[in-house]
């Protein structure tokens, strides 16, 4: 570019508040200044669970200024949920000192209309399903505001600030109350057609029969996760299986994933082979994503994966016996480095992406 484009350019930046001068750079009277990525560039990164949500507020540079995680049942519906967002997002934007943010990113746990920015026939959370969010955030904000399903927002958290910052090929297998896959090939997420790719939770596996919120049966995800471990559990406890899961039901009054979680960790065969079952489960239907897309790299998250070392062993065990050699010689198959914070992270990403993308 020439010097008086770049002069231009600048100064387009600048109006926008997108940089700013952080001093003259002591070269040739003056004339010169050195330009940064303004101090006062904010976005917020809104990861909503089936159960929880996180909000950041982030520099220019997605560095997280403040990050603050509470729960919430998102079956409530959008209203209740996104009111619950906003309040906390305007609430750490003031403490980090804007008010304003140039952009808002945001995760929900199902299907979306990437386009439109609304969720379509969530099964977990269905009274969203074709909710105007992105529209009503953006009245609320008055910024641009993206949403995709959160999966899809942690692949781009992890491909930013964890594990996967150094590959351009991965899949990232998200294990909570449901089961989804973001996929990022040539180093871009990849949505097809619909923004449903990677939607495997609704994979058919085999000897299964359960029914699935989606009204299919025998979904993976209504085989593994959150719920159907929860539902395993209470079967095992009830039968007599497993002593320890009756003493935790008794005391609790109810299983979930969490008290699997404390058996396995006390060495109940019940609840190990609960785990066993289903990173076999998960693993089967990787290891067919594995044969198709050829990763460099799988990453693991979601609340599951705090069940640790056993389901990864099983699910490692069965990709790499199940697959051809040559796509399994150089595939690491690792827990989320980003953890928690891949969501908002990467939430706060979708916008930025688009912010300094846009053409104005
Ligand atoms: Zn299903």
């Amino acid at each position: 570019m020439s010097r008086t484009a770049i002069a231009a350019e600048l100064d387009r930046l600048t109006a926008l508040r997108l940089v700013e001068e952080i001093g003259p750079a002591g070269f040739r009277g003056g004339r010169s200044a050195t330009i940064d990525i303004s101090g006062s560039v904010r976005f917020v990164g809104i990861a909503i669970g089936a159960t929880s949500v996180s909000v950041a507020v982030t520099d220019g540079r997605l560095q997280v200024l403040a990050l603050h995680r509470t729960e919430c049942d998102v079956r409530q519906g959008p209203e209740p949920v996104l009111d619950l967002a906003t309040k906390l997002s305007r609430k750490l934007l003031l403490g980090s000192g804007v008010d304003k943010p140039l952009g808002v990113g945001l995760g929900v746990p199902g299907p979306v209309d990437f386009g439109r920015g609304i969720a379509v026939s969530p099964p977990i959370m269905p009274k969203w399903d074709r909710y105007p969010v992105r529209d009503r955030l953006a009245g609320q904000f008055d910024c641009p505001v993206a949403m995709d399903n959160d999966v899809n927002v942690m692949a781009l958290g992890e491909q930013l600030a964890g594990v996967a910052s150094t590959v351009d090929n991965f899949l990232f297998v998200k294990i909570g109350t449901g089961i989804g896959c973001g996929v990022v090939a040539n180093g871009q997420l990849y949505r097809g057609m619909d923004g449903c790719a990677g939607d495997i939770g609704h994979i058919r596996v085999p000897e299964c029969d359960v029914p699935c919120l989606c009204g299919n049966t025998g979904c993976l995800e209504a085989s593994f996760g959150g719920a159907a471990l929860g539902r395993e559990a209470l079967a095992a406890a009830r039968s007599g299986r497993s002593p320890l899961l009756r003493e935790l039901l008794e005391r609790n009054g109810t299983l979930t994933a969490a008290e699997v979680g404390q058996a396995v960790s006390a060495g109940d065969a019940a609840a190990m082979q609960l785990v066993r079952d289903g990173g076999r489960r998960v693993g089967e239907v990787l290891t067919g994503l594995v044969s198709f897309f050829n990763p460099s790299l799988i990453v693991l998250g979601g609340g599951l994966t705090k069940l640790g070392h056993i389901l990864l062993a099983e699910m490692r065990s069965v990709i790499y016996r199940r697959s051809l050699p040559l796509a399994t010689r150089n595939l690491p198959i690792t827990m989320s480095d980003a953890g928690q914070r891949a969501g908002v992270i990467g939430a706060a990403r979708l916008v930025s992406d688009q912010v300094y993308r846009l053409p104005r």
